[in-house]
C-alpha cells in the first residue's frame, strides 16, 4: 500500500517510520529540498502548484493525508476529486483561520477566549475597549509557534501591535483575544477511524517557552480528562473526522477553554511513540489507510522534552534512565525544533529524575 503525504517535515518522517512495519510506503510532497522525511519516504521535491507534480504524487497512491496545517486548500480540493484525503477538507479549512475556528468551537458549546475580528486600527482600538487588557493580537492565518502574535499590555502598545501585524500595504486579517490567565496548558490527542471508532490518548500537560512547546507530560488520571474527551469527541463528530487530531486547551481553575486544534499528529503527542501501546503516528496511518485502530493505553510514566535550536550530546541523553532520543536530521538554528527526548519510566519519581537530567542537557 502507498500513502501520499503533503508535507515532508519531522511529522511526515515519523509517520513514514510508523507506516513501514505495516508495509505501507510513503511518498511525501514537499517543496523544500531539505525535507527531513526524505530519508524514510520517497520525496517529491516540487512546488504545490506544479500540475505535472500532482500527477506524479497521485500515481499509485492508495490514500492521502497531510502533516502541516497550512496546506493550500485548493490543492486538497483538487486532489480529493481523485483520491480520499483525510482528515477532511472542512477540518483543515476551519483550523486555518482562527476566527472560523473560534466560531466553530462556540457552535459546539466549547468555550474559547473572548475575541473580536480586527481589520483596521479603529477595530483594534474598539476591540481593546471591549475586551480590556492584557490581550493577544494574532494573525488569523499562518501563525505557528507563537509567530504572528503580539501581547498588548497597555493602550500605548496598540500602535506597535498594529504596525507589526497588520501587514502594511497587504492587509492581513487579525483577531484580538482576551488574555487567559490559565493555571496550565493541556492538550487532548485523539484518533477517529473511517468507521467512526474514537480512541483518546492520555491528556498531555504542556509547557511553552517563547510560544514554542517545550515539554509535554502524559496525565492519564487527570481530573479534566473526561471533559477534554467529551469536547474532542464533539469536534471529531462534527467534522466527520478521520485521523489524529489534537485540541489545545487552557485550564482555568478546572474549566477548559479551547485555544486551537491541529488536524494532524501533534508535538504534544510525541510521547506516544514509546509511551502508548500504539503511537499517534501509527494510529494516524491506520486511520487514513482504513485499518482498525490500535490501543491508546499509556505505558508507564512518560514525558517529552523538545530539542530546540541546538543538539544535545547524544551520549549523555542515551545514558539517562528511560530516555529515547529522536533526532529529525535538521541543521541547528535558533527556535528550530531539531528533535525530542522521550522519558519513559515505571514510576513518577524515576520519571521526574530522568526529566530533570534531560532538561540539564538541552539549552533553549
Ligand atoms: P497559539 O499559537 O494560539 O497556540 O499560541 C501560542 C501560545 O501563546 C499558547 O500556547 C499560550 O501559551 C499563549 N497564548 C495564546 N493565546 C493566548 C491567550 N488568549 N491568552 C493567554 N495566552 C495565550
Amino acid at each position: 500500500m502507498k500513502l501520499g503525504i503533503l508535507g515532508g517535515g519531522q511529522l511526515g518522517r515519523m509517520m513514514a517510520l510508523a507506516a513501514a512495519p505495516l508495509d505501507i510506503h510513503c511518498r511525501v510532497w514537499e517543496p523544500e529540498a531539505t525535507a527531513c522525511a526524505q530519508h524514510y519516504a520517497e520525496h517529491l521535491h516540487k512546488n504545490y502548484d506544479d500540475l505535472a507534480a500532482r500527477e506524479l504524487f497521485l500515481k499509485d497512491i492508495d490514500a492521502c493525508t497531510y502533516e502541516f496545517e497550512n496546506v493550500p486548500t485548493p490543492l486538497i480540493e483538487a486532489l480529493q476529486s481523485r483520491i480520499t484525503v483525510n482528515p477532511p477538507l472542512l477540518a483543515i479549512s476551519t483550523s486555518q483561520d482562527r476566527l472560523q475556528e473560534k466560531a466553530f468551537f462556540q457552535s459546539l458549546d466549547i468555550s474559547t477566549a473572548p475575541y473580536c475580528a480586527v481589520n483596521s486600527l479603529q477595530d483594534l482600538e474598539a476591540a481593546v475597549t471591549k475586551l480590556g487588557l492584557p490581550a493577544v493580537l494574532k494573525t488569523c492565518r499562518f501563525g505557528y509557534d507563537g509567530k504572528g502574535q503580539f501581547i498588548l499590555r497597555s493602550t500605548s502598545d496598540i500602535q506597535e501591535a498594529w504596525k507589526q501585524l497588520s501587514g502594511g500595504s497587504v492587509p492581513v486579517s487579525l483577531i484580538l483575544e482576551g488574555f487567559i490567565k490559565f493555571q496550565r496548558e493541556v492538550s487532548q490527542v485523539a484518533v477517529r477511524s473511517k468507521q467512526g471508532d474514537i480512541r483518546f490518548y492520555a491528556l498531555s500537560e504542556n509547557v511553552h517557552r517563547n510560544g514554542i512547546l517545550y515539554s509535554s507530560m502524559a496525565k492519564p488520571q487527570d481530573a479534566l480528562s473526561q471533559s477534554a474527551q467529551q469536547q474532542v469527541r464533539k469536534v471529531m463528530e462534527a467534522l466527520n473526522y478521520v485521523g489524529v487530531i489534537c485540541v489545545e486547551f487552557f485550564d482555568v481553575a478546572g474549566k477548559l477553554i479551547a485555544n486551537e486544534y491541529a488536524p494532524r499528529v501533534h508535538n504534544s503527542g510525541h510521547w506516544t511513540i514509546e509511551g502508548a501501546e500504539t503511537s499517534q503516528f501509527e494510529n494516524h496511518v491506520r486511520a487514513v489507510c482504513g485499518l482498525p485502530l490500535g490501543s491508546t493505553a499509556t505505558r508507564g510514566h512518560v514525558a517529552t522534552l523538545n530539542i530546540i535550536g541546538k543538539h544535545p550530546d547524544a551520549q549523555k541523553v542515551c545514558a539517562i534512565n528511560g530516555a529515547h532520543l529522536h533526532v529529525y536530521g535538521k541543521s541547528e538554528k535558533p527556535a528550530r525544533k531539531l528533535g525530542h527526548i522521550t522519558l519513559r519510566c515505571d514510576n513518577a519519581i524515576s520519571l521526574q529524575k530522568s526529566f530533570d537530567a534531560a532538561q540539564s542537557l538541552i539549552r533553549m
